[in-house]
């Protein structure tokens, strides 16, 4: 199988002391591509730094939504700034959490808006966290997509079979973590059964939400391939062509993995 895992955290607690390692069972398993993403500005140097040194593994700017009230000073121009470099294809994750409400329900919204904005002007997809907050999310996305057009993903998808279909209709597409394989799942597995083959994603959101049968252990870009084989199942497809659809879907969307070089490491720099 060739993978595609749209979402991980390679420089999270319990990743980022075993890089080499993990990234060494990510393509064992088959993950050719990985999207390490950032949440906050301090990541973005590292973030960026993992993509420079590996062919691929690409990177994201952004601000998670928990983290909105600690980043004010991350406006559009400043995400537009820093998805210049080569290795960064996407925005995010941005978006809004009223289930944890970590960061103030304002605040959020004006930063998940500067970040379509960074989106919309560098045509750079937005990879959107939504968690307890569907309308607010939909509202939002639908009403700037009306100011012009900008590309994105819902990324760990857990929303209704509703909120889907706006996505999809808004030309989004979605990723669906290793939460499928959980068995109080039924309602995200009945809604990831339907959606179609050319707007799916797949992630693991490493180190979080391993899949069966890792439950509990740390999570890693090495178990997409059980979410995919789970998936696959589901919706009654061989693992080998959702693995190979979901990954052109990957390079599809994140359209500047195909043209970003590795920075070739400095002379006399080991
Ligand atoms: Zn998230
Ligand atoms: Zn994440």
């Amino acid at each position: 199988m060739n993978l595609a895992d749209s979402h991980c955290h390679l420089i999270y607690k319990g990743l980022g002391e075993q890089q080499p390692e993990v990234l060494t069972r990510a393509r064992d398993a088959g993950v050719v591509a990985m999207l390490n993403i950032s949440t906050r500005e301090r990541e973005w140097d590292e973030v960026i730094a993992v993509a420079e040194r590996e062919a691929d593994v690409w990177a994201s700017v952004g601000i998670h939504p928990h983290e909105a009230d600690t980043h004010e000073h991350v406006d559009t121009a400043k995400l537009v700034a820093r998805a210049a470099h080569p290795r960064v294809v996407g925005i995010g994750e941005s978006g809004l959490d009223y289930y944890y409400d970590h960061s103030d329900r304002d605040r959020q919204r004006a930063s998940f808006r500067a970040h379509i904005a960074a989106s919309r002007e560098t045509g750079l997809p937005i990879i959107v966290h939504t968690r307890d907050a569907e309308e607010d999310t939909a509202e939002i996305l639908r009403e700037e997509m009306g100011k012009g057009g900008f590309p994105g993903v819902i990324h760990c998808f857990t929303a209704s079979g509703a909120f889907a279909e706006i996505a999809l209709d808004l030309g989004f597409y979605i990723s669906i973590s290793g939460i499928v394989t959980f068995k109080n799942a039924r309602d995200l597995q009945e809604t990831a059964a339907r959606l179609p083959l050319d707007r799916l994603l797949i992630e693991t959101d490493a180190p979080f939400l391993a899949p069966v049968p890792h439950r509990g252990k740390t999570g890693e870009p090495a178990f997409v391939a059980d979410t995919c084989r789970f998936l696959a199942n589901l919706r009654g497809q061989s693992a080998e062509d959702l693995a190979d659809a979901t990954r052109a879907n990957f390079h599809k969307l994140f359209a500047k993995t195909l043209s970003s070089p590795v920075i070739p490491a400095k002379a006399g720099i080991a």
